[in-house]
């Protein structure tokens, strides 16, 4: 029997649970399954976002920790940099943010202005900017930790997308929840559908159904153009959460299904498929988009129904993990 969720320390910050709805219009328009959605970009911190549940099991342990500080790293317009720097703000913590550069070619003016760095700014965290291609990831954090410590703070590391086994605790919780709402509402998913990045989601996905829903299939669309390296750090994290839950995953290999094609050159890229599925969705639905994840992974839908990959009777659910801020920053993609 696997560890109880709920013994592990949290700290709630977001709004749960968040809505599961049907796509009736996107659905008929697309003349595939049943589309359903679950609205984790209504997770309500500071326009929301799935990386909320992570940080409340990562503040949780930063504040176990002592910690006064919060540190993390991410791309000039990242969701989890931005969620981070809320959730700290919102628990009197501060908040250091250390942003790339140049990790998204030929990017517009209010790429560096708005969207989400408007946001960090506004709330209060501290930034500092390093160029993509000369950092080293895994030395920056530790480093401006240091020089944290130096200046007599306690600063707390929060990994990269929240992507440890602590912080996708919260993607597990997601899945639960899920799981509760399908039963409620009497709906039964063949799969899920969502953007995979830094691994974390599609890992708790992958281990959140097969605990409370097994017969949910979890697809990560790849978003960086970078499947294999992708589904290799699922795997490993999946496993890792499976020894601290302390649960039988099953075959994790067979179950970590990384669909690839749809992240055009690399990470960020605008693609044809990314405005016209976000141009549908809104029509159809009114569901807001964004053009990195959330954008990639409905066009990976849409592919993925018009190529026949699901049985035509049986819904799917796209999970909205958020990144609307960033839509603004792609004024130009849209124009
Ligand atoms: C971070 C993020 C993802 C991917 O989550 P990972 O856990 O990094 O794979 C998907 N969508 C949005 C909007 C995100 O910000």
């Amino acid at each position: 029997m696997a560890r109880d969720l709920d013994s592990f320390p949290r700290v709630p910050l977001a709004h749960l649970p968040t809505p599961l709805e049907p796509m009736p219009r996107l659905g008929a328009a697309l003349g595939g399954p049943p589309l359903w959605v679950k609205r984790d970009d209504a997770t309500g911190l500071a326009f929301g976002g799935n990386k909320t549940r992570k940080l409340e099991y990562l503040m949780a342990e930063a504040r176990a920790a002592g910690a006064d500080t919060v540190i993390t790293a991410g791309v000039v317009q990242s969701n989890h940099v931005r969620q981070t720097a809320a959730a700290a703000a919102k628990l009197g913590m501060g908040c250091h943010l250390v942003l790339l550069t140049g990790r998204v070619p030929d990017t517009e003016a209010d790429y560096e202005a708005t969207g989400n760095i408007l946001l960090d700014r506004l709330l209060g965290a501290s930034v500092e900017f390093h160029p993509f291609d000369r950092v080293d990831r895994n030395v920056v954090l530790p480093e401006v930790a240091e020089t944290l410590r130096a200046n007599g703070r306690n600063p707390f590391i929060i990994p990269y997308g929240g992507s440890n086994v602590t912080g996708t605790l919260g993607c597990v919780r997601a899945a639960r929840e899920v799981a509760a709402q399908a039963e409620a509402q009497g709906v039964e998913f063949q799969a899920a559908v969502f953007a995979s990045g830094s691994a974390g989601t599609q890992a708790g996905f992958l281990a959140g159904f097969r605990l409370y829903a097994p017969e949910i299939r979890a697809i990560g669309i790849d978003i960086e153009a970078e499947p294999e390296r992708l589904r290799g750090d699922v795997i490993a994290l999946a496993s890792d959460l499976a020894e601290t839950l302390e649960a039988d995953l099953g075959d994790i290999e067979a179950l970590a299904h990384v669909e690839s094609g749809y992240a055009g050159a690399s990470y960020g890229a605008v693609t044809d498929g990314m405005r016209a599925a976000v141009e549908l969705a809104a029509r159809q639905e009114a569901l807001i988009l964004d053009p990195v994840y959330s954008g990639k992974a409905m066009a990976g839908l849409i592919g993925m129904v018009r190529a026949g990959a699901f049985d035509p009777g049986r819904p799917v659910l796209f999970i909205h993990t958020g990144g609307t801020p960033a839509l603004f920053a792609y004024r130009e993609a849209f124009g």
